[in-house]
């Protein structure tokens, strides 16, 4: 038998691929993955339809359809005041995921250090780890998962390639304050540091408060791989869209890796989203849109005995259930699920070490009549 030498021998399958599972297999409403159950806009959908019809069906530009990279270089610049060059600086990508990993790809070398914020995102480390270089975790914890920017210093060697950053937050739905962004800038201040900002929730940020994106300032920009997703905004996360900003030099090496990867993405629903991004209403709404939700399910939750944390950004509540049990948070997750019939994600699972703080993160982009429901069940837990 022929045998392999694991890249991530300790990777198993993602917790939203399990938590997806099982939500099926015993009919649990779903609030463990993070994706809408309501349907995406039919003129977005009419307007795939007609790009097909068109003809838009063969390979696009491998750095992506140039209108919609122009639209997409429109739309920071109005909101971020930043300019990034259309030809040389965006790349649509197959998701955020994809340009996450080419982002990494492309500066981490072996034995780089890459700082990481735990709980991250699951797809971080395995890309590092793929690169040859090392994960150095600083774990944040409950309530507020505030960032302590000394601890951050005595992180950094001269091995420290990157850092990784992500606002508004997946899992805690917190986000960057302008006192982080004053950190940093210190930090990284004459270092090679490069930062890979996931921003896909950029546009779900809730009370008022402004997303801090790496493209509103220049000298972090400057060294910033930006991620953002379609997937997010239009309710269309099966669609696989996202894309990367970046000064053209760190592009032009992001694209050598891109060619070979993906070499392109889908055709059709770039040209649909380059002309639905015409209309500004189509991002600016979703903030106001996502804060109902979010309030509603909050409401919700005042009836049971979960206590929630703060949510100022992303689709995600985060609970602590003290008061309902001691158990570990996977544990209590799959009983929720099998027993309950609401599948959720145990916030453990993001981080590096397995760090059970017992906590539970539920997604709330959903119908109110699917909230209601699982609220409903909640209440009896
Ligand atoms: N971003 C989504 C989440 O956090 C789904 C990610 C995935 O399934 N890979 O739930």
């Amino acid at each position: 038998m022929i045998s392999i030498n694991s890249k991530l021998p300790q990777a198993g399958t993602t917790i939203f691929t399990v938590m997806s599972a099982l939500a099926a297999e015993v009919g649990a409403i779903n609030l463990s993955q993070g994706f809408p159950d309501y349907e995406t806009s039919p003129e977005l959908i009419e307007l795939v339809n007609q790009a097909m019809r068109k003809g838009y069906n063969q390979y696009a530009p491998m750095a992506g359809y140039l209108p919609l990279r122009e639209e997409i270089s429109k739309k920071t610049e109005k909101l971020y005041g930043a300019y990034y060059n259309p030809d040389t600086e965006i790349t649509v990508t197959a998701g955020g995921t994809q340009a996450i990993y080419t982002a990494i790809t492309t500066v981490i070398n072996p034995n780089d250090e890459v700082i990481v914020f735990e709980p991250a995102f699951d797809c971080y480390a395995p890309a590092i780890k793929v690169a040859g270089g090392m994960v150095r975790s600083l774990e944040l914890e409950p309530p507020d998962y505030r960032i302590k920017w000394d601890m951050v210093k005595k992180l950094i060697s001269n091995r420290t390639r990157m850092i990784i950053l992500n606002s508004p937050h997946n899992p805690t739905a917190t986000i960057l304050q302008k006192e982080d962004i004053d950190a940093l800038q210190d930090i990284v201040k004459n270092r090679d540091i490069f930062i890979l900002s996931d921003e896909v929730y950029e546009h779900l940020i809730y009370d008022g408060n402004i997303h801090h994106s790496m493209a509103r300032y220049p000298d972090l920009a400057a060294r910033s791989f930006i991620i953002a997703s379609f997937g997010k905004p239009f309710h269309a996360t099966g669609w696989k869209v996202g894309y990367c900003m970046a000064p053209a030099p760190l592009m032009s090496e992001f694209r050598k890796i891109h060619q070979f990867l993906v070499f392109c993405v889908n055709l059709p629903i770039q040209v649909a989203i380059s002309s639905y991004l015409k209309n500004e209403e189509h991002y600016l709404g979703l903030s106001e849109f996502f804060r109902e939700k979010r309030d509603y399910f909050r409401k919700g939750l005042e009836s049971t005995r979960f206590e929630m944390l703060p949510c100022s950004g992303s689709y995600f509540q985060s609970v602590r259930y003290g008061r309902i049990s001691d158990e570990k948070d996977l544990q209590l997750a799959m009983r929720l699920t099998k027993d309950f019939g609401v599948a959720v994600i145990p916030v453990s699972a993001f981080y590096g070490k397995g760090t059970d703080h017992h906590v539970l993160r539920f997604c709330f982009a959903k119908k109110q009549e699917t909230l209601d429901k699982a609220v409903d069940r909640l209440i009896k837990v």
